[in-house]
C-alpha cells in the first residue's frame, strides 16, 4: 500500500476542526494520538450491533462479541510477533500493564535483590518499581543518561549483576524521543537472569516491534497512542514467565475452580484478566492496530523521520531555541526550552494559533531536574502530520517569541 498522508487525514475527521476560527494543528500526539473513523465505527458498531458480555453467554450477541474480542487478541498477537495469543493480555493501558507485572514482581523479590530502570523514566515505569522494591525491602538502581538524552551503555552494563531480578527501561522516551536500543538492553539484563520489561508506550507506534527477537518478557503499550481508543493496552509476557507470574486481581473470569476456602486459577490469558474486560475498546483497539499495521511501514517511517529532521533542523536554527534531547536516534517528539517564556506560556500561545503541543515536565520530574528545567514544551508528530505543520509551528513560535519579548 503506498503513503498518501493526504488520504490518510481524510479519514481523522477531528483533523477537521477550528480551534477559534483556525484550522487545528495536532502535535500531541506523544500524549494521545486521534482516532481514524475506522477506529470510532468499531466501537458504534459494537454497541450498536453485538454488545454483551464475553467468554459466559449463551446466546448469538455474546458468540459475537466473543468472536471479536478473541479476533482483536489475534490482530495484536501478530502485530507484537507474539509466539502465542495467550501470550496478550488485556489491560487498561501501560500503567495497569507495568503495574500488573510490578505487583507480581513484590511476591518474587526478597531483601538484596535489585531492580533498574533508566533516568528517562516516566513515572508508570518509575514509581510503580519504587513501591515494589519499598514492599520487598529491594532497592533500585537508575541507569543514568548523557546530556545528549542517551542511555550511557556502560553505565547500565556495571549496575547488572546476580542480583538483579528486574530491568525495566522505555522503548522510546515520552520526554526526550530518545530510542533505546531495546535489543542490547535486554540481552545484558538476561546475561545475569533478570527480567525485562519494556515500556512501549511510546514504541508501539513508531516502528516494527518483534518480541521474539527483542528477547524481553514484558512488553506493554496503550491502545491511545497508536490510533485507538483510550483505556485499553496490552501486556504482551512471554508464556513461560506469565503461566507463573502471581496473579493480580481476582474475581471473575480468572478462576479455574473455586469453593469457600480456596480457589485455583484459569490458564493465560484469562487469569491475568479478572473481571468483565473493555471489549468495546479493545474490539477498537484490534481495528486500530490493524488499520496501522495495513500502511507501508517503510513509508510511514520515511514520513515520520522526515518531520522530526525538518523539526530538529528549524529548532536548531531558531534563536533562543534549546533542544532537551538531541540522541543520534529519536522518534516522535522533540522537547524544548526558550529563553523568552515558560513552556507554559508557549503552549497557551501557540494554542491561540490553533495548535496543540504538550507543555510541562510530561510525568517525568526527576528528568526533568536531570536537565535543570522546570518543563519543557513538547511538539509530537504522527502519520497524519505534515511538513506544513511543522513550517507552521516554527512560524508560530516567531510569533510567541515576539509576543514574550
Ligand atoms: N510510559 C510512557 C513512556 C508514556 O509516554 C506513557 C504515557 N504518557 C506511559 C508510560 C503511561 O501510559 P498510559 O497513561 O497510557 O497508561
Amino acid at each position: 500500500m503506498s503513503f498518501d498522508v493526504t488520504a490518510i487525514r481524510k479519514e481523522f475527521p477531528i483533523l477537521e476542526r477550528k480551534i477559534d476560527g483556525k484550522p487545528l494543528i495536532y502535535l500531541d500526539n506523544a500524549a494521545t494520538t486521534q482516532k481514524p473513523q475506522c477506529v470510532i465505527d468499531a466501537i458504534v458498531d459494537y454497541y450498536t450491533q453485538c454488545n454483551a458480555n464475553v467468554h459466559r453467554g449463551a446466546h448469538q450477541l455474546a458468540d459475537e462479541a466473543t468472536r471479536r474480542f478473541e479476533n482483536a487478541r489475534d490482530i495484536i498477537a501478530q502485530f507484537l510477533n507474539a509466539k502465542a495469543r495467550h501470550e496478550v493480555i488485556w489491560t487498561s493501558g501501560t500503567t495497569e500493564s507495568i503495574n500488573i507485572v510490578a505487583h507480581g514482581l513484590t511476591k518474587l523479590l526478597k531483601a538484596g535483590d535489585e531492580v533498574v530502570v533508566t533516568a528517562m523514566e516516566h513515572h508508570a515505569n518509575l514509581v510503580t518499581w519504587q513501591q515494589a522494591c519499598l514492599q520487598a525491602g529491594a532497592s533500585l538502581h537508575i541507569a543514568p543518561i548523557s546530556d545528549l538524552g542517551e542511555l550511557d551503555l556502560d553505565a547500565f552494563d556495571a549496575l547488572l549483576n546476580e542480583n538483579t531480578k528486574m530491568v525495566a527501561f522505555p522503548h522510546v522516551s515520552n520526554a526526550l524521543g530518545s530510542v533505546n536500543p531495546i535489543k542490547r538492553l535486554t540481552q545484558k539484563a538476561k546475561e545475569v537472569g533478570a527480567w525485562v520489561l519494556v515500556d512501549g508506550a511510546q514504541g508501539a507506534a513508531h516502528g516494527d516491534i518483534d518480541v521474539q527477537d527483542i528477547g524481553c518478557d514484558f512488553y506493554a503499550f496503550s491502545a491511545h497512542k497508536i490510533y485507538g481508543p483510550m483505556g485499553v493496552g496490552i501486556l504482551w509476557g512471554r508464556e513461560e514467565v506469565l503461566a507463573d507470574w502471581p496473579v493480580w486481581q481476582t474475581g471473575g473470569e480468572m478462576i479455574s475452580r473455586v469453593s469457600y476456602s480456596e480457589s485455583s486459577w484459569n490458564v493465560l490469558p484469562y487469569r491475568l484478566e479478572a473481571g468483565t474486560p473493555n471489549v468495546g475498546d479493545a474490539i477498537a483497539m484490534g481495528a486500530a492496530i490493524k488499520w496501522y499495521s495495513e500502511l507501508d511501514q517503510a513509508a510511514v517511517q520515511a514520513h515520520e523521520k522526515a518531520l522530526m529532521m525538518s523539526a530538529t533542523e528549524q529548532a536548531m536554527a531558531f534563536d533562543g531555541l534549546r533542544i532537551i534531547g538531541n540522541a543520534h536516534h529519536k522518534v516522535g517528539a522533540i522537547s524544548f526550552v526558550m529563553d523568552s517564556g515558560h513552556p507554559a506560556d508557549i503552549g497557551f500561545l501557540l494554542d491561540r494559533q490553533g495548535i496543540a503541543i504538550r507543555t510541562g515536565d510530561h510525568c517525568a520530574q526527576p528528568l526533568m531536574d536531570r536537565f535543570q528545567v522546570p518543563g519543557t514544551a513538547r511538539a509530537s508528530f504522527a502519520v497524519y502530520n505534515t511538513l506544513e505543520e511543522v513550517d507552521a509551528l516554527f512560524e508560530a513560535l516567531r510569533k510567541v517569541k515576539t509576543m514574550l519579548a
